[in-house]
């Protein structure tokens, strides 16, 4: 084939990284025919591995590794950093996520002649400030827009914005684009914050012990309004910014354009799941005190129904459904996205049923 664009997925497994191993080499995807390269630290799973990726195993947090794997790779055209990593403090955070972004950008700049753009996702934390600071800084008052500046607190989100800017003064006419999801709706059993795949093995425990669904979040939560950004079109996203002359060097809000309720997509999970449901209880309840014990009971879940074989605590990121479901509701704005000429949306309900399916379809849940 006589490839247009050659593409760098850094987190290939990822929420999105998936996403866009899955788009990125279908024949009518702009700027294409893509050869892609896709980088993880696990081995090539199962429900990646129908991609057409060459896949590299490598730890972008190891300088030498990433140097010696990376240098080699001298035909990308364009990278998708679609990774992080979760330190805890957001002090670890700025230090390990920039050494990381650092250390790919470092080894592929100087060695790809052709490199044209490079696609940073960050996210929605840009505009309320990271994990730690919930609740003890003034977050921009929504719905967020791209002009709005940045927050005065430490977030490794300005460490890789930085880092961008300064590596792309070292290639003349290397463009860049920053990508700023919500709470994304995909399917990577890998991903560090699923929320949807999270949820169905909620579901499912909750199934198997004969349980009600209730629901774990406060009545704000409830009855709020609130987006999602669902990971195909955050990889259409990319692939328009990668593409279009209009896109670069500028950074995008990416959601799905319109708004639900928790109270209408728990009904849906529920329904999914063939479960009676509760609405929220007091002050709401933690998943992560709930699920506390439940590793023994996922693992039987597993045999029994002849699931992929998964960790309760890999596939049940129960902190990261406990802060959404608590905090209050954040919209952001599409406008500018549309101005530049991105006009793609997803309906809400149907992408959260989607992803449900998929789970389904792969045999993470029964
Ligand atoms: P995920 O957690 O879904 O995926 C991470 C990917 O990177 C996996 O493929 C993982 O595979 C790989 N990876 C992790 N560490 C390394 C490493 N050291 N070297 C090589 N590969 C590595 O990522 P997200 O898409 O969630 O996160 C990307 C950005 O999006 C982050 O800034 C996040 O804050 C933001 N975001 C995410 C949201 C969400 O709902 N998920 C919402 C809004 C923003 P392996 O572990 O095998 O290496």
């Amino acid at each position: 084939t006589n490839y247009q664009g050659v593409g760098l997925i850094v987190g290939v497994t990822g929420i999105v990284g998936n996403s866009l191993a899955e788009i990125l080499p279908l024949r009518d995807t702009p700027g294409g025919p893509w050869k892609v390269y896709g980088i993880a630290r696990r081995s090539q799973p199962a429900w990646n591995a129908d991609n057409c990726v060459e896949y590299i195993q490598c730890d972008v947090l190891d300088p030498e590794e990433t140097s010696s794997k990376l240098s080699k790779l001298t035909d990308v055209t364009h990278i998708f950093y679609v990774t992080w990593a979760n330190m805890g403090s957001e002090a670890e955070n700025c230090r390990v996520n920039g050494d990381m972004f650092r250390n790919v950008l470092s080894a592929v700049i100087p060695n790809a002649p052709n490199l044209q753009h490079i696609c940073l996702q960050t996210g929605r934390k840009h505009y309320i400030g990271p994990f730690e600071a919930f609740g003890k800084i003034e977050p921009h008052d929504p719905p967020y827009h791209e002009e709005m500046p940045r927050l005065d607190v430490e977030n490794f989100y300005h460490v890789q914005e930085d880092i961008l800017f300064e590596e792309v003064r070292k290639k003349e006419g290397l463009t860049w684009s920053v990508h700023r999801p919500g709470i994304i709706f995909g399917f990577s059993p890998y991903s560090m914050m699923n929320a949807i795949g999270t949820l169905c093995v909620y579901a499912t425990i909750c199934k198997y012990e004969g349980l009600p669904l209730r629901f774990p979040g406060t009545q704000d939560t409830w009855n709020g309004y609130w987006d999602a950004s669902d990971a195909d079109l955050i990889a259409e996203h990319h692939i328009w910014a990668a593409v279009d002359p209009f896109a670069k060097n500028e950074a995008f809000n990416c959601s799905n354009g319109d708004v639900f309720k928790w109270k209408h997509l728990w009904k849906v999970l529920a329904e999914q799941f063939g479960l009676e449901f509760h609405e929220p209880e007091g002050q709401g309840l933690s998943l992560e005190k709930m699920m506390k014990e439940k590793g023994p009971v996922w693992d039987e879940i597993v045999r029994e129904k002849g699931l992929v074989p998964t960790k309760l605590e890999e596939v049940g990121q129960w902190w990261f459904a406990d802060v959404i479901l608590s905090a209050g509701s954040t919209l952001d704005s599409m406008n500018k996205s549309k101005e530049h000429g991105f006009l793609g949306f997803r309906n809400s309900k149907s992408s959260f049923l989607s992803w449900i399916d998929k789970m389904k379809a792969y045999k993470l849940v029964p």
